[in-house]
């Protein structure tokens, strides 16, 4: 199953931020998708889970058309936003994780299983009664994964997840993230910085006005990244 944009077109007013996208993202992948401010980065894959509707062209999660079938998409498509503090809607770690799947009207057992395997996935089983605004930056990104991962998403979206953690914290995250996608499910990071992150994706995709402008493997495409004002690592990627 992917997530697919087909000739994906996004205005605000008379200006284009998404410009004829076309990019399918398979299971289990791990996508860099980069480029410099203003890009279209956030707009396109606010797409994904229906938080925007295409002026023209199409979004696809699993088959399904994300406009036709926005409960679907966002179920299907978690999304973990620049700020995970404006994402956080109760007062603790466990409260939380558990809104989501709270929302969907599970039972409570099962509800109590997720939030469970959540924190388990983000190494934080033993801060469910922390609160959230006492988290550091790190946790604070990984309870907002784990909040994500309770509604069992088959795509993980995080736009800019390591803004403002230190290295451990990112090493941490980045380890979690690894494992999803290891175990099938697709995960795109939004970001404009790969320094830290371009040996562990399958792929890289990015964007310039709008558009597509590089898409392949990480060892293909380093030579390109810097050129649309993407941070990259300075030394040569080793052949893989
Ligand atoms: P990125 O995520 O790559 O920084 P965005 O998708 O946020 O790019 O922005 C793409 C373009 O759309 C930019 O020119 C930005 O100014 C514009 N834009 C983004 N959000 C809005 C909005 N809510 N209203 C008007 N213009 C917007």
């Amino acid at each position: 199953m992917t997530v697919r944009a087909e000739s994906l077109v996004h205005r605000y007013g008379d200006s284009v931020a998404v410009d004829d996208v076309t990019l399918e993202i398979p299971d289990g992948e791990f996508v860099l998708l980069a480029g410099a401010n203003g890009s279209g980065k956030t707009t396109l894959v606010r797409h994904f889970n229906g938080l925007l509707e295409p002026d023209a062209g199409e979004v696809f999660v699993d088959g399904l058309s994300v406009p036709e079938n926005p409960v679907a998409a966002r179920t299907a498509v978690g999304m973990v936003f620049q700020d995970p503090r404006d994402q956080f809607v109760a007062a603790t770690v466990g409260a939380d994780v558990a809104f989501g799947p709270e929302n969907l009207g599970l039972p409570r057992e099962e509800i109590d299983k997720r939030v469970r395997d959540a924190l388990d996935a983000v190494n934080l089983s033993g801060e469910a009664d922390a609160r959230v605004d006492e988290l550091s930056g790190g946790e604070r990104e990984r309870a907002a994964v784990a909040g994500a991962l309770a509604m069992r998403p088959t795509h993980l979206v995080l736009d800019e997840p390591f803004t403002g953690l230190d290295a451990p914290a990112r090493e941490a995250v980045l380890d979690r993230l690894e494992s999803l996608s290891e175990s099938g499910t697709s995960v795109v990071v939004v970001t404009h910085d790969v320094r830290d992150v371009l040996e562990l994706a399958d792929r890289v995709v990015v964007m310039a006005g709008g558009s597509v402008v590089v898409d392949g493997t990480p060892d293909r495409t380093v030579g390109e990244l810097a050129a649309h004002d993407v941070r990259a690592p300075c030394r040569p990627f080793p052949d893989r």
